[in-house]
């Protein structure tokens, strides 16, 4: 039954080659019995069998959705499949037009067609490119895959060449050294793409492949059980079907991969191979010794089996706690420290894939998003102390938690904001999931003694798969504040006539337009000798009521709006104004970089980098002297920008990811965007240094690994300067060297005046920094 559903799902090319499979063996095994018909029936599946897998690999070359590697891979791979059934076809012609050869005959053709055949295999093995990026891991596939070809040399030799040599037949040496060669260059090739852990070949696809291989190449040895008894039946008769249906199986696993992710995978942080490769070979040396060496022999090597075998388990042992290290990273760089849930990181990705139409399922399946954010909880923060309100937190956490369905996913996205992403919840669903919210929330809290009410507003947005996550969540957060206007806890769906929270949207545009907003610099400096190596433009806006608002209070709003844009561009232009005006005026002492926040928005905004080449053009800024600090939901919509980021670098820029290890910056986004600078967040560089191996260093031996420069932010006392720089930290930023100051302050720290000696404590950036702004 099971057997006849899978036949069903089959291409018509794969039924096919089954089909002339079953026929081939029938006749093969009639024919066994007794001979009937002419020869030549035998030999057409052959023919017809090289021919349907030859279109079978055609047609996975040809799947759009395949990366280019791939395709060109099994581009190869279809070549070599004609070159088999030519090689085949001359050996039927030749068998049979000499009736006289006999099973074991290797015609001439077979020889030449089945070599070009092997070689083509082993060049589009070697065509595939490796996925590792460092320096580093390719110096290690690299070493891995020389084990392994010296472990098979040896083996190698110890059968084979050894045996030749001592037959005194040229011939017979010649013959084994080329398939000794031939053999190793294979072990190589195939060697290469485990290690370098199958980035563009399915995994199953391949082992298929290699399966068919290793049945074409050991199904002649059995030709000698049949050549007495049957003259006219030779093996590749059947065998040569065999590895075609086992190929195109392999073929067909590969395009059916496309809907799955070929690209990432996860795997183990190294590989067993070379490993085995070193076994074997100890294996073989103890068997040669112990059966003819002498006892002090025997002792030597026992002696460097056993050092071998402890520095191997060593080195295991230190790759594991390695990849701990890195599977810490990575649950640290996708969860919330506070109450453990995913962050924004990992959220964004678990919408991005609820989002994703699935390959099978046609129509678009329901998708909702709710968004809760307490209520009062700065009351809690500000009266209680932050003990309480980080308590409260983690109730909440737990409790929201506690009301999810296997496949939802609740993150805590910062501060007292939550969000729901509810695959397949329809209205209605997420309106009874909104309602299991709000009656989880409804018993008060008992923290440190304090019963706290919990009072949550909830927005929610209803989707289908396809739409775009980042609007999705604007409309849940549009919602949320519309039931933010409700007493008590209450959820709203969102709808358009719902107008965009934050009313002052219109003073915020005019302030951007009428110069109101102006940048502060932060310096960046050398942990060795507190030299300035750098500044950080950070945007202030001066608030006709409020005064000096920081950028937490408008970026949000912001970004919603769309208004970053506009003040993105304000802040790139005035910030390469202002630098080339340093450097003009003070040469080397102007920073030797300037970094510039860009959110994700503007990243995908059409032109961005034009608008970026042009800006750097007007002021004569060199590219490579400007950072672009990219941050936070970055993760949710990485496809259009990177590849912005791409052509920012080309141009010359150096991206560096802001808030390093908060999640944001997963390691993914690390291996997918190309970037230049991590910025250590300033919640690990204020750690306590004691207690777990702490991230920072784990970052910075990322970042050196990497090939990253890295940054440490937030540095508040000499002795956090101190223990960064005894971690490896070469640069910092942060209080205890100095405050944001205006472009007025840090002309007099590039030119040796009193702002440099400021003082770490509290200073009033608010207040004097419009006053002296240049
Ligand atoms: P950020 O990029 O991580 O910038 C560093 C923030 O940490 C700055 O806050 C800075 O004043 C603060 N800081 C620096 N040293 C210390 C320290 O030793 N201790 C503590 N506690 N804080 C320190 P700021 O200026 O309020 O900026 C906040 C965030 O606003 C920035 O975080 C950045 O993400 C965003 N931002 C600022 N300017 C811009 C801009 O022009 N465009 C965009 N898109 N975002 C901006
Ligand atoms: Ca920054
Ligand atoms: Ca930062």
């Amino acid at each position: 039954m099971g057997a006849l559903r899978r036949l069903r799902a089959m291409s018509g090319l794969m039924r096919a080659s089954c089909l002339v499979l079953a026929v081939c063996a029938a006749w093969f095994a009639v024919n066994l019995v007794t001979p009937v018909g002419p020869p030549v029936l035998l030999w057409l599946p052959t023919p017809a069998g090289a021919l349907l897998l030859t279109a079978a690999f055609r047609r996975t070359s040809r799947a759009a959705a395949l990366p280019a590697p791939t395709r060109r891979f099994w581009g190869h791979l279809s070549l070599s499949a004609l070159l088999v059934g030519v090689a085949h076809t001359t050996q039927a012609v030749d068998v049979l037009t000499h009736p006289g050869l006999g099973g074991v005959y290797n015609g001439p053709g077979l020889l030449i067609f089945d070599s070009g055949a092997i070689l083509l295999i082993v060049y589009a093995l070697y065509r595939l490119p490796l996925s590792s990026r460092s320096a580093g891991e390719r110096l290690r596939v690299t070493l891995d895959g020389g084990t392994v070809v010296a472990g098979a040399a040896v083996f190698i030799w110890h059968f084979q060449t050894r045996v030749a040599l001592g037959t005194d037949d040229r011939s017979q040496v010649l013959g084994s050294l080329i398939l000794g060669v031939l053999a190793l260059v294979v072990v190589l090739a195939v060697a290469k793409v485990m290690l370098s852990g199958y980035e563009f070949i399915d995994k199953s696809a391949l082992q298929w492949l290699a399966f068919a291989i290793f049945v074409g190449a050991t199904t002649s040895l059995l030709q000698p059980l049949l050549s007495p008894g049957h003259p006219h039946l030779v093996v590749t008769q059947v065998s040569i079907p065999v590895v075609c249906c086992l190929a195109s199986w392999a073929a067909e696993r590969q395009r059916l991969a496309t809907g799955r992710a070929v690209a990432v995978r996860r795997r183990r942080p190294f590989s067993l191979v070379p490993y085995a490769a070193v076994a074997a070979v100890y294996v073989l040396l103890i068997l040669e010794t112990f059966i003819g060496g002498h006892t002090d022999q025997k002792m030597m090597v026992l002696g460097a089996v056993t050092l071998t075998a402890l520095v191997m388990v060593r080195q295991v042992a230190a790759f594991v706690d390695n990849g701990r290290l890195v599977a810490r990273l990575d649950h640290g760089a996708t969860h919330d420290a506070l109450t453990h849930l995913p962050n924004r990181s990992l959220f964004g990705q678990r919408l991005q894939q609820a989002l994703q139409p699935a390959p099978g399922a046609p129509g678009r399946r329901p998708v909702s998003v709710a968004l809760i954010d307490l209520n009062d909880f700065k009351e809690v923060n500000d009266t209680l102390g932050h003990e309480v309100g980080d308590l409260l937190l983690v109730e909440v956490a737990r409790r929201l938690a506690g009301c999810a369905g296997a496949h939802d996913t609740v993150a805590r996205l910062g501060g007292d904001e939550f969000v729901v992403v509810l695959p397949g919840a329809d209205p209605a669903a997420a309106s009874l999931a909104a309602d299991r919210m709000a009656a989880a929330l409804r018993t008060p809290a008992v923290v440190n003694g304090h019963e706290l009410p919990i009072s949550a507003s909830i927005g929610i947005a209803d989707g289908r798969t396809g739409d775009d996550a980042s609007l999705l969540l604007r409309h849940a957060d549009i919602a949320m504040y519309a039931a933010k206007k409700l007493t008590g806890t209450a959820f709203l769906h969102y709808d358009s006539t719902m107008s965009e929270p934050g009313g002052d949207h219109s003073q915020l545009r005019e302030a951007i337009a009428g110069g109101r907003c102006f940048l502060v610099y932060q310096p960046i400096v050398s942990l060795d000798d507190g030299r300035l190596v750098g500044a950080e433009a950070l945007v202030r806006w001066d608030h006709p009521e409020h005064g000096i608002l920081p950028p937490d209070t408008f970026i949000p709003l912001a970004e919603r709006t769309g208004l970053i844009v506009p003040l993105g561009r304000f802040v790139f232009g005035e910030a390469c104004r202002q630098f080339a005006q340093w450097c003009a005026r003070y040469g080397d002492a102007a920073p030797a970089v300037l970094n510039v926040n860009v959110s994700p928005r503007e990243l995908r905004e059409a032109g961005y980098a034009d608008f970026v080449a042009a800006t750097l053009a007007t002021h004569g800024v060199p590219a490579s002297r400007i950072v672009l600090e990219i941050t936070e939901s970055l993760a949710l919509d990485l496809g259009p920008a990177v590849a912005t980021l791409d052509r920012l670098r080309a141009l010359g820029l150096r991206i560096s990811l802001d808030d390093f290890g908060t999640g944001s910056s997963t390691l993914r986004l690390l291996h997918d965007c190309p970037v230049d600078e991590v910025k250590l967040d300033r919640s690990f560089t204020q750690a306590p240094a004691s207690g777990r191996a702490p991230v920072a260093a784990a970052v910075i031996q990322l970042a050196q690994s990497l090939r990253l420069h890295a940054v440490a932010e937030g540095v508040e006392t000499p002795e956090q300067a101190a223990q960064l720089r005894s971690l490896g930290y070469r640069t910092a930023q942060g209080y205890h060297f100095a405050r944001p100051v205006t472009a007025a302050q840090l002309t007099e720290w590039m030119t040796g005046s009193p702002v440099a000696a400021q003082p770490s404590g509290p200073s009033d950036e608010r207040t004097d920094q419009r006053a002296t702004s240049a």
